[in-house]
């Protein structure tokens, strides 16, 4: 097998791509996939190699093959100029917030945002000087009237990963370039198969890799990819907080980056079957998924997506908690848990009143989220339809 050229690399579709980025045969020694590299020190074979540091590899926190793989194939992917890995998902949004503000400096977040990226605003970011301010996150262009003097950063998540709002993500970075902030996005929900983030105007795009890069719930990674203008800022910051992710999850990452195409629009079918479905429940008031036409973000979704993942939300019609429960409780198929893109469906209650600043939310009964697996869809709506029946038994 002879190696792949920069020209045939530069003119391969995407699938081909997954298969080939990042197996470098030199660190593989002709095995297909590039080991989980272990460690701490790297040799060097003399002085002048040690004080100039001009190896590859010098560090165990600086790099390794395994995580080098991992960074080059996802920066490929998403069109990046470079990625860097952290340990969680969590982790990478920390990095692009310490890589973007410093003290004095002013956030904009998006209403929609995942919890724990508002709490690290709130909790951690204020106590270093980092003032937030929350923003609808339909809000598009609109932004321009929110950014103040010191607004140095704006981050967003799109859809948002409960609530599956879609937002005019070109509109909101030309304003925040205009005033030289940064556009942060957490993109966990789209991948850059489904979104491509720096072709939308965004700077750094996170990925919690422990949702469908992962695919099998069996690891926690968090990646950061930059554009050519925010790049070389993000390489420095995560050198300076040396946080490194396992070699093992690295590992287990790129083998998930193989199939992370094949499962996502495996679950961007599973998702939108059974998301008719639950439209058609007399349960159900309504289903919040942007691929379905009556869904407000749709437009931009369809103008910006090239597809849907397996996550979406329900509103129940109005019930007691009690009968919320009954139908979770019993479910069979559908695991009751946090984080999604696993193999394996899940289903997890949500209330987002008390944490919204920006927004009112008001759906207008019980939400309950969904991350579709792999199951056979029509066992997945018997599972269902059963659930149902217990809720309709506590009325
Ligand atoms: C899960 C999740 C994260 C955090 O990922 P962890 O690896 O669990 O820290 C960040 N953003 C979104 C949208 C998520 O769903």
């Amino acid at each position: 097998m002879a190696k792949l050229t920069d020209e045939t690399r530069a003119s391969l579709r995407r699938r081909s791509r997954l298969v080939n980025l990042g197996r470098d045969v030199e660190f593989s020694q002709g095995f297909v996939n590039v080991p989980p590299f272990r460690g701490s020190t790297v040799l060097y074979p003399d002085v002048a190699t040690l004080k100039s540091r001009a190896q590859r590899f010098t560090y165990g926190t600086r790099g390794t093959p395994t995580t080098e793989a991992l960074s080059s194939a996802w920066s490929e992917l998403a069109g990046a100029a470079g990625t860097v890995l952290a340990p969680s998902g969590l982790a990478a949004i920390i990095v692009a917030l310490m890589t973007a503000l410093k003290a004095g400096d002013h956030l904009l977040m998006t209403d929609s945002v995942y919890e724990p990226s508002r709490a690290f605003a709130d909790k951690a970011l204020r106590r270093f000087g980092i003032e937030t301010s929350y923003y609808d996150p339909t809000i598009g262009a609109g932004i321009d009237a929110l950014m103040r003097p010191n607004t140095r950063a704006v981050l967003t998540e799109s859809p948002g990963s409960l609530t599956l709002e879609v937002q005019d993500i070109p509109a909101i970075a030309e304003v925040a370039h205009a005033r030289g902030a940064c556009v942060i996005l957490d993109n966990t929900w789209a991948t850059p198969l489904f979104f491509s983030p720096h072709a939308h105007g965004v700077d750094l795009a996170v990925e919690a890799g422990t949702k469908y890069l992962s695919g099998h719930a069996d690891l926690l990674l968090g990646l950061v990819s930059g554009n050519e203008q925010w790049f070389e800022r993000l390489h420095r910051t995560i050198h300076l907080m040396a946080i490194p992710p396992g070699a093992e999850d690295v590992f287990l990452a790129l083998r998930g980056l193989r199939t992370m195409e094949l499962r996502l629009r495996e679950a961007e079918r599973q998702g939108l079957a059974l998301a008719h479905w639950l439209s058609d429940r007399p349960e159900v008031l309504r289903v919040v998924h942007p691929a379905l036409p009556d869904h407000p973000g749709h437009a931009l979704w369809k103008r910006d997506f090239t597809g849907s993942s397996g996550l979406f939300s329900i509103v129940l019609k109005p019930v007691s908690e009690a009968g919320v429960a009954a139908f979770l409780d019993g479910l069979e198929l559908f695991g009751l848990g946090y984080s999604w893109g696993g193999y394996e469906s899940l289903a997890v209650p949500f209330d987002c009143t008390a944490t919204r600043t920006a927004t009112r939310f008001a759906p207008g009964g019980p939400t309950v989220r969904f991350s579709v697996g792999l199951e056979d869809i029509e066992d997945l709506k018997a599972d269902l339809d059963r659930g149902f029946a217990r809720l309709r038994a506590t009325a």
